[in-house]
């Protein structure tokens, strides 16, 4: 079935967007079947369940971290990921960033921004966003790729649009004001009920699980 849904995704999926795989909350076998198929961008939520597949998996995988990270577990996360998405908070670039001078590592990262409408999601707002990237030079081990987000858990379509419209024209002002940033490019949108939307207003990433692996195991 994973083989099935992977291509099925690869078949729909423009040529210049990146598929990662988010393989949390599922078993080592699954992400092995995805392997075999070609895929090599994971994503994971949980800095030990990350570490321990990190160590343990092929070490051609590329590794994106896109949960919830406490600057407690910079040290799980850091030496294996290729990419974090979710800087959510200007204390974590911070953290990361004085983490990367200790270990000699640029870390690239994406600024998570806060779009749509729950009351608990994280991230950054579009303002918060255009002050930060005034300031990358307070983060010399920080590279900034871009911004990741999520949408509304919504079936309403319209609300999906309006908040990837948003995402979308906050990239490209971050873009226009910052030609400097060289590899600002990355958008992150789209998960497994609305990749195809996000297609639509630009993105450069997809984060897709359960359309590939199914419900989450545990
Ligand atoms: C879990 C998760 C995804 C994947 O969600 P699905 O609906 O299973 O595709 C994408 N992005 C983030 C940040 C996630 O936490």
């Amino acid at each position: 079935m994973i083989a099935f849904n992977l291509e099925s995704i690869y078949k729909e999926l423009p040529s210049g967007v990146k598929l990662v795989a988010v393989s949390k909350f599922h078993p080592f076998e699954a992400i092995l079947e995805a392997y075999s198929e070609g895929q090599r961008a994971f994503g994971e939520s949980r800095p030990q369940e990350f570490a321990s597949k990190a160590v343990q998996l092929p070490q051609d995988i590329e590794w994106h971290f896109i949960g919830h990270l406490q600057t407690n577990k910079l040290k799980l996360v850091l030496p294996y990921a290729s990419i974090v998405e979710s800087i959510d908070t200007e204390h974590l670039l911070e953290a990361v960033n004085a983490w990367g001078l200790k270990n000699d590592k640029v870390i690239p990262v994406l600024l998570e921004v806060h779009i749509g409408a729950e009351e608990t999601k994280q991230g950054f707002t579009p303002s918060e966003v255009l002050e930060l990237l005034k300031r990358t030079g307070e983060f010399p081990f920080i590279r900034f790729r871009g911004l990741m987000g999520m949408a509304s858990h919504t079936d309403n379509e319209q609300a999906i649009r309006e908040d990837f419209a948003c995402i979308k024209s906050l990239f490209d002002e971050c873009r226009r004001q910052h030609p400097e940033l060289e590899g600002f490019d990355q958008l992150s949108i789209g998960m497994s009920d609305d990749w195809r939307i996000a297609v639509d207003y630009g993105c450069t990433e997809v984060r897709i699980g359960t359309a590939i692996f199914g419900n989450r195991q545990y």
